[in-house]
């Protein structure tokens, strides 16, 4: 069995930073929520910046990380029916994956917890879990029955909680925050969760690269973006192989199985939010092309995307076009979603 972290999930080109006796960016490199995390400083007092970036990660990470045993998510999934206090901050964050939950119509719901460690995705030890197995454990995929009174979570019975889809998302929340306060410029990549400042010194937006999901050393083409986040969910990005067939760790709360539903990459771009970004790239991944673009024409949120089907097209959202430079070197045909 292989587990595949892609490293290099998502890109931002920073490209002649240095020109014109411009300062040398900053950056710092961490591994943190299971995942590589890059933070680049161009503009600004950067060791402090990097400094309290990273002291912030391995303090959310403390927080949020199912793998820890004593972070506020363990505590709750320990706890169960019993009410558990945690901290304001782990509360709220977890009433915006139930309000997403909502939203999405469950394609995205944070208590596929007992399925992902059925899959054994949680400790490593991947395995195709039985159909009996599954059977049991769908009925408790259901955030409707997370109760939350501020600080105070109780779970439903035989319910578990993973923040994985969500967590790294409204990390960047944090970074663009702390960005902000430090009044610098730069960029943050969280392992597929890319946060970039305003526009570079001279005034040309930022340059941000989404991964070919069949060819890891490739990618689809560039976005050129400024205050904005930019988040990537991709089967690719996670999976094992077994008795030759491949499965990854995003789960369709539906059938307790990999979502199958003719994507294999999703993007999603919002000046808005990180965590709303990482809760749709999940949700639309789960989706599918056609629920995914009705989901995006109801505009019901705010948003912008980019799919890539399993027959070779890249769909565009308008939004989201006029910034997007296709990679020559690949087949897939381009196409704007209407
Ligand atoms: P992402 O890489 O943001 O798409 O999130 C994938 C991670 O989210 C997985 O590793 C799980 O921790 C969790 N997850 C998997 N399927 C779902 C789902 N349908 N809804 C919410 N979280 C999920
Ligand atoms: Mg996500």
């Amino acid at each position: 069995m292989k587990r595949l972290i892609t490293l290099c999930l998502a890109l931002v080109l920073a490209l002649s930073l240095t020109a014109c006796g411009q300062a040398k960016p900053q950056s710092a490199e961490i591994f943190a929520m299971d995942t590589i995390m890059d933070f680049t400083v161009t503009s600004g007092d950067a060791e402090p910046l990097l400094s309290e970036a990273q002291k912030q990660i391995y303090r959310l990470e403390n927080l949020l990380s199912r793998t820890r045993e004593d972070s506020d998510v363990s505590r709750i999934n320990l706890g169960g029916i019993q009410p558990v206090d945690v901290s304001q901050e782990t509360a709220d964050l977890l009433q915006k994956a139930v309000d997403y939950s909502a939203l999405t119509d469950g394609a995205f719901d944070v208590t596929i917890a007992p399925v992902m460690s059925a899959w054994g995705f949680t400790k490593d030890e991947q395995r195709v879990p039985s159909q009996t197995e599954l059977d049991a454990l769908l009925p408790t995929v259901d955030s409707g029955q997370i109760i939350l009174n501020g600080p105070t979570v109780t779970l439903g019975s035989g319910q578990l909680i993973d923040l994985g889809g969500i967590a790294k998302g409204y990390a960047s929340d944090r970074m663009a925050a702390l960005y902000q306060q430090y009044n610098a410029a730069g960029f943050v990549s969280l392992g597929g969760n890319v946060w970039v400042s305003a526009a570079k010194p001279d005034g040309s937006p930022w340059s941000v690269a989404i991964q070919d999901p069949n060819n890891s050393a490739g990618y689809l083409g560039i976005l050129h973006l400024s205050d904005t986040f930019s988040v990537t969910s991709g089967g690719y990005q996670r999976n094992f192989t077994q008795n030759g067939k491949t499965y990854h760790h995003i789960i369709d709360p539906q059938t307790g199985y990999p979502a199958d539903n003719g994507l294999i990459s999703v993007t999603i771009i919002s000046s808005q939010s990180g965590t709303l970004c990482d809760a749709l790239s999940t949700a639309m991944f789960v989706m599918g092309e056609e629920e995914a673009t009705d989901f995006w024409r109801s505009g019901v949120c705010t948003f912008e995307m980019v799919l890539v089907t399993d027959d070779g097209r890249v769909l565009l959202t308008p939004g989201v076009a006029d910034h997007f430079e296709s990679s020559e070197d690949n087949d897939y045909v381009y196409e704007t979603i209407n």
